[in-house]
C-alpha cells in the first residue's frame, strides 16, 4: 500500500539546517522513499546532531507498515524486534537500525505500556507520542520536522514534556526518571510545569520495573549535572529506588551532599559512582559490613553480579587506612592492582571533599608505591607467586587447606622481602614451613 508523502516538513525550525546522516542510514531513508513511503531519522539522533554531538544510534520512523518495511529490505536481514509496536530492525553491515512505523499510542493502564498502538501515515502523530520536545523531532533530506518546539527547547536548554505533563507521566511513569536523566546528561533545566508534575507523580514510579529504573538511574549518575539533579530530586529517586532511600532515611541531607560531592569527583563510571553513593567515608564499621549495605541496595536494583561485586569491593574498603607501605601491600594483596587504583580514586575523592590535605598526600604516595610495585612486577597476590598450589601438593604432599595456608605464608614472606619470588627460593622456603603446617 502506498501512502502519499507527508508534507509536515513545512514546519521547520526556520534556519537552514543540515545534519550529516551516515551512508547506511541515508540508504535506508532513500529506499523507503523510493518505495513511496516517507521516512525520517527521529528522536535521540536528531537531538544529538542538533547539539553538535555524534549520535550513537540512528532510529528511523516511516509511514511504511512493518510488513512493507520487510518488503523494502527483503534482500537484507531483518529482525522483528518489536513488530507488534511497529519496529523492525534492518541489519546493515552487521549493525541493526530500528525502523518503526509512525505510531499513535492508545490508552495506558499500567503506567508504563500502551494497551494498544495504532499505525499512522503522519509523522506528526508519531512525534506527538514521544516523551520530551527535544526527543520529538524528525529529519530527512527535505529538512527538520519540528512541530512541538524541540529545536527552540534545545537552544533554551530545556526538558519539557510533549503535551500535558500530568497525563504523560501518568501514562508512562518511567518518563519521570527519563526527564531527570536527560536533564543530568544534557545539562538542561526541567521546565517548571514538567518539574512540578514529575514531583507530584513520583509515586507512580512504584509501578515501574526496577530494571528500567536502574537503567535510567545509571545514565543519570554519569551525567554532567548529576550532582545537582540528584540533590534536587532525591525524593523522586528514593521513591524509585526505596532501598537507596532507606540508606539515607535517618541521615541529615549533608551526608547525601557529601557523597554526591565525592561521587562527582569520580570518573563517570556507574560502578564507581554507585559505590560512592551506597557507602560512607566515615564510620568505623568493617569492610564486610559496609560491603553488605552496598550489596543490599545494588541487588534491589537488579544489577549484575559483576557490577555488585566490583562496587561492594570499593564500598567495603572505602575507609581502610592506606597510611604506610604495609597498609598498601596488604590492601593490594586483597584487591589486586586494578581495584586498588579504583579505591585510591574513591579515597582521594573523599579526602578532597573533606579538604583533608594530609590524607591526600598520603594517598598520592600510596598510589606511587603501588604504581612502582606494578612496574617492578612485584608480587602482591597468591596468583603472582612463581609456585602453584599444584606444585606444593605434588612436591610436599600438601592437601586442601594446607595448600592455601602455605601459599599465604609464601606470599607474606615475599611481600615482606624475606624470600625472593623465584621457583627455587619459594620451594626451599616451602620445604621449611611445610613442617609446621
Ligand atoms: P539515548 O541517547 O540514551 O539513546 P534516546 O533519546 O535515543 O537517548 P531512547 O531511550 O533510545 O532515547 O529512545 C529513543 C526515542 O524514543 C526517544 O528519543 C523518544 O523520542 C522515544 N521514547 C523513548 N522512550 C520513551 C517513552 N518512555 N515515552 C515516550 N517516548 C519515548
Ligand atoms: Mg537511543
Amino acid at each position: 500500500m502506498l501512502r502519499h508523502p507527508n508534507n509536515s516538513a513545512s514546519k521547520k525550525c526556520g534556519v537552514f539546517l543540515k545534519i550529516n546522516i551516515p551512508d547506511n542510514v541515508k540508504m535506508i531513508l532513500d529506499r523507503l522513499g523510493a518505495g513511496g513511503y516517507s521516512a525520517y531519522c527521529v528522536g535521540g539522533c536528531v537531538r544529538d546532531a542538533l547539539l553538535g554531538k555524534t549520535p550513537e544510534d540512528w532510529d528511523i520512523t516511516t509511514s511504511a507498515l512493518p510488513a512493507e518495511i520487510k518488503d523494502v529490505f527483503s534482500d537484507f536481514k531483518t529482525v522483528d524486534t518489536g513488530i507488534k509496536h511497529g519496529t523492525v530492525a534492518v541489519i546493515v553491515d552487521h549493525v541493526p537500525y530500528e525502523v518503526t512505523t509512525f505510531r499513535v499510542d492508545g490508552s495506558y493502564s499500567d503506567n508504563r505500556h500502551p494497551d494498544t498502538v495504532s499505525f499512522s501515515g503522519d509523522v506528526e502523530d508519531d512525534l506527538s507520542r514521544r516523551d520530551f520536545t527535544v526527543n520529538a523531532m524528525a529529519y530527512n533530506e527535505d529538512g527538520l520536522v519540528d512541530c512541538l518546539g524541540g529545536a527552540e527547547d534545545i537552544s533554551r536548554r530545556i526538558i519539557r514534556c510533549v503535551g500535558d505533563a500530568d497525563r504523560r507521566f501518568t501514562e508512562d511513569a518511567l518518563r519521570i526518571m527519563r526527564a531527570l536523566r536527560f536533564s543530568s546528561v544534557l545539562g538542561f533545566e526541567i521546565e517548571p510545569g514538567t518539574r512540578a508534575s514529575l514531583t507530584a507523580k513520583k509515586d507512580l514510579l512504584k509501578n515501574i520495573a526496577m530494571e528500567r529504573i536502574t537503567s535510567e538511574l545509571l545514565k543519570l549518575i554519569t551525567g554532567e549535572k548529576f550532582r545537582d539533579i540528584f540533590m534536587e530530586y532525591h525524593d523522586v529517586i528514593f521513591t524509585a529506588v526505596p532501598e537507596l532511600g532507606e540508606l539515607y532515611s535517618h541521615l541529615p541531607d549533608s551526608v547525601l551532599q557529601t557523597n554526591l560531592a565525592a561521587a562527582s569527583l569520580l570518573p563517570p563510571d556507574p560502578v564507581k559512582r554507585m559505590a560512592a553513593l551506597t557507602s560512607f567515608s566515615g564510620g568505623s564499621d568493617d569492610p564486610p559490613e559496609r560491603a553488605e549495605v552496598c550489596k543490599t541496595v545494588l541487588r534491589s536494583m537488579r544489577l549484575s553480579n559483576k557490577f555488585v561485586l566490583a562496587a561492594c569491593c570499593l564500598a567495603g574498603h572505602r575507609a581502610v587506612e592506606l597510611n604506610n607501605d604495609t597498609d598498601v601491600k596488604y590492601c593490594l594483596g586483597k584487591l589486586g592492582y586494578d581495584a586498588f587504583f579504583d579505591l585510591i580514586e574513591l579515597q582521594r575523592a573523599d579526602a578532597e571533599t573533606r579538604n583533608d590535605r594530609e590524607k591526600l598526600l598520603r594517598l598520592i604516595s600510596a598510589e606511587e608505591l603501588a604504581r612502582q610495585m606494578r612496574s617492578d612486577g612485584a608480587c602482591v597476590r597468591q596468583s603472582d607467586l612463581k609456585v602453584s598450589g599444584d606444585f606444593l601438593a605434588r612436591e610436599f604432599g600438601l592437601q586442601g587447606p594446607q595448600i592455601g595456608a602455605c601459599l599465604d605464608e609464601l606470599l607474606r614472606a615475599v611481600v615482606e622481602g624475606k624470600v625472593q619470588n623465584t621457583p627455587s627460593e619459594l620451594a626451599k622456603f616451602a620445604e621449611k614451613i611445610t613442617k609446621t603446617l
